[in-house]
């Protein structure tokens, strides 16, 4: 039996070189793994006699084999099997596929799962003993996200031993609440008897991270109520917003107002500003820099990527020159400046920050709500005013709901000329004239085209065929723009490629630009003039609308193109809506109302989301989290969650 806490080593059937290369996805014990949610689920639960078989249907047969053979073709081989049922024979063929031979032997039944051809035969067949608990036919399947080196059917294999040889986890919540236990909870988002308890196995581990969240919001509240001063900063009111290029937005003052309110005080401030992509949340996070600056003190400012550091440096320079900035990475040489200094970097700011002692810190985009950093900084000896930004589209009254230490400005307004994104679905038969007019476009007019793939290379996964990754689309597009200058960006290449080719962008030495959803994170290309969304299926409304976000920043009229790669009428209406819509939180609640079991828990395989299980716009869930979190303090009982995996939910200080 298997404790949630144990090493994956301690698993039947994996050893050292397959542990070594979960590590690498960052599986390390019994619970991580668990927690390697599957992506879908195949269904291929249906059982038919091989006489009612029809073509291109999914199916499991459970049949004797009555031959087997395998032939070579060169260094190519091809295996055929003959079945039969009490209703007939059938063909079987595999491709490549060798050890089928060993695997079969005559006269035994077995499982058989797949489709029929065009000529009656069914291809590839996923085989399995018969038995009542399968793991790989004859039951909705799950399918993964891939690890590399690692066969899919064996990731089957081990989530389903470590499923079935769980110990029982004590669930205060399964039984005060009446919630699917954490065991039944983990063997059906794994292997479901039907669709319908995957839906409530993710719902129980959605409700375990929203109350994980719940909780340490309000421990982070009690710690801030408790705790000493901040610095003071007194601002000029006649002076409080200084020039700049353009008039801020009404949103944008009353923000600005709020968080000079705040920084006017000794209680450390706890802000969180809301806005949506382009809204302009950092001049109203450099006006507080500056009044903190001019007193005398310094800031520190905490992007979540280097090409975003990088990003804010040349914005906050051009928009403040009066401001002294250090930029701070991984490899520059930290030295405190004797001038009030803006500290702007990556994570290696909050590794220096009990040297800098900034009387401000910001968190910018894609920080849990800067939960996490917030234990940092309640180690250190001084309490800093504390900003966060976020794009993340959720209602204002959500929001407090889950994160009651914080005060909230949102900016629900565009600045002024903002032209709204011209959208269009395109199809497979548009994509030369497509190209043609995006050629006739960067003539006239300029501009840089951002082509967005979902994924960096192609899945070798039949669920994800046809899907677009970034190398394939880069080598497909680069010929057809023998003009323009084609750039492949993404995140496995060193931070040094990254920051030449981000360095190349800024600069406009860069016309088209394929990347995958990396440039989600905020980045602000003046010149990014259209967007593709190749696989647009795969995104959530509200994450195309934050890629959506990155063009037209200059206010001109810009464009977003969407190439979807499955053509169901389900997937053309949900990105219909996207083309007719330009308000992320409208498009966030579509998606909530239209989700399917697959969608219904968030994007977290892009990196859009901090969440795990929930959404953000699920508020069914996030009422049901809160009513349990209030009756839990209420009786005083304490709860855990089980769920601590960095990534899901922070632990405790
Ligand atoms: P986000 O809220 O997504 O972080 P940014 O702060 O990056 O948005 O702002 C997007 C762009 O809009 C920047 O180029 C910024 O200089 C510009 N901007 C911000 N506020 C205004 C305004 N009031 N009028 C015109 N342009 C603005
Ligand atoms: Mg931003």
């Amino acid at each position: 039996m298997y404790s949630l806490s144990g090493k994956i080593t301690n698993a039947t059937g994996i050893g050292p070189s397959v542990s070594d290369k979960l590590a690498l996805k960052n599986i390390h014990t019994i619970q991580d793994l668990l927690l390697w949610v599957p992506l879908r689920y195949e269904d291929r639960s249906e059982q038919k006699l091989i006489m009612d078989l029809v073509k291109d249907e999914l199916v499991t047969i459970q049949a004797e084999v009555t031959a087997i053979s395998n032939q070579y073709k060169g260094r190519r081989s091809m295996q055929r099997a003959t079945v039969r049922d009490s209703s007939g024979p059938l063909k079987l063929i595999w491709f490549n596929a060798p050890f089928i031979k060993d695997a079969l032997v005559k006269g035994q039944s077995y499982f058989f799962s797949g489709k029929l051809n065009n000529r009656g035969m069914m291809t590839q067949p996923k085989v399995e003993k018969i038995s009542n608990d399968t793991t790989h036919t004859n039951r909705l399947v799950p399918i993964y996200s891939s690890v590399p080196e690692i066969k899919a059917g064996n990731l089957r294999r081990y989530l389903k031993e470590v499923t079935q040889h769980l110990d029982p986890i004590s669930d205060l919540l399964a039984t005060e609440f009446d919630l699917l236990p954490l065991n039944e909870t983990f063997k059906h988002l794994h292997f479901p008897d039907d669709q319908e308890l995957t839906i409530k196995a993710r719902e129980r581990l959605a409700i375990e991270e929203l109350l994980g969240l719940m909780q340490h919001s309000a421990e982070i509240k009690q710690q801030w109520k408790d705790n000493a001063s901040a610095h003071l900063v007194t601002v000029d009111k006649e002076n409080s917003i200084p020039d700049l290029p353009f008039t801020l937005t009404s949103a944008q003052q009353r923000s600005t107002r709020e968080l000079l309110v705040d920084i006017q005080s000794t209680t450390p401030m706890n802000r969180l500003l809301l806005g949506d992509v382009g809204s302009g949340k950092t001049v109203v996070a450099g006006i507080a820099t500056l009044h903190t600056l001019n007193n005398n003190h310094h800031v520190a400012f905490i992007a979540p990527t280097q090409i975003l550091a990088e990003q804010h440096l040349e914005t906050l320079s051009k928009l403040f020159p009066q401001i002294n900035i250090q930029l701070l990475t991984a490899k520059t040489k930290f030295s405190l400046a004797e001038k009030p200094t803006l500290y702007l970097g990556t994570h290696a700011v909050i590794n220096k920050l009990q040297q800098i002692k900034p009387a401000l810190v910001i968190y910018d985009e894609q920080h849990r709500f800067g939960v996490e950093q917030r234990s940092e900084i309640s180690k250190l000896t001084f309490r800093p005013h504390i900003l966060t930004m976020s794009a993340t589209p959720i209602p204002r009254s959500l929001m407090l709901t889950i994160f009651s230490h914080l005060e909230l400005s949102v900016i629900d307004e565009m600045p002024a000329g903002r032209k709204p994104i011209k959208t269009w679905l395109a199809s497979e038969k548009k994509r030369a004239g497509s190209y043609d007019w995006i050629k006739k476009k960067l003539r006239e007019s300029g501009g840089q085209v951002l082509v967005v793939c979902p994924f960096i290379e192609h899945s070798e996964h039949e669920a994800f065929a046809n899907v677009k990754s970034a190398t394939e689309t880069f080598a497909e597009i680069k010929p057809q723009f023998p003009d323009q200058k084609v750039e492949l960006l993404h995140g496995r290449l060193t931070s040094d490629q990254k920051d030449k080719i981000t360095k190349r962008l800024f600069d406009q030495k860069i016309d088209i630009l394929v990347t995958t959803p990396i440039v989600e994170v905020g980045i602000d290309l003046p010149a990014a003039l259209i967007i593709i969304i190749e696989s647009a299926e795969r995104f959530g409304l509200a994450s195309l609308h934050q890629l959506r976000g990155r063009v037209g920043r200059a206010g001109q009229q810009a464009y977003c193109l969407l190439f979807p790669s499955s053509k169901s009428p389900t997937i053309s209406q949900r990105l219909d809506v996207f083309t007719k819509t330009n308000d992320g939180i409208k498009l966030a609640e579509f998606d909530l109302q239209n989700r399917g079991a697959g969608d219904l828990f968030g994007t977290n395989q892009h990196g859009f989301d901090q969440l795990q299980f929930s959404n953000w716009t699920n508020i069914e869930l996030i009422t049901k989290a809160k009513q349990i979190f209030d009756e839990l303090k209420s009786s005083q009982i304490t709860w855990k969650s089980v769920i601590s995996r960095q990534s899901t939910t922070p632990t405790a200080n």
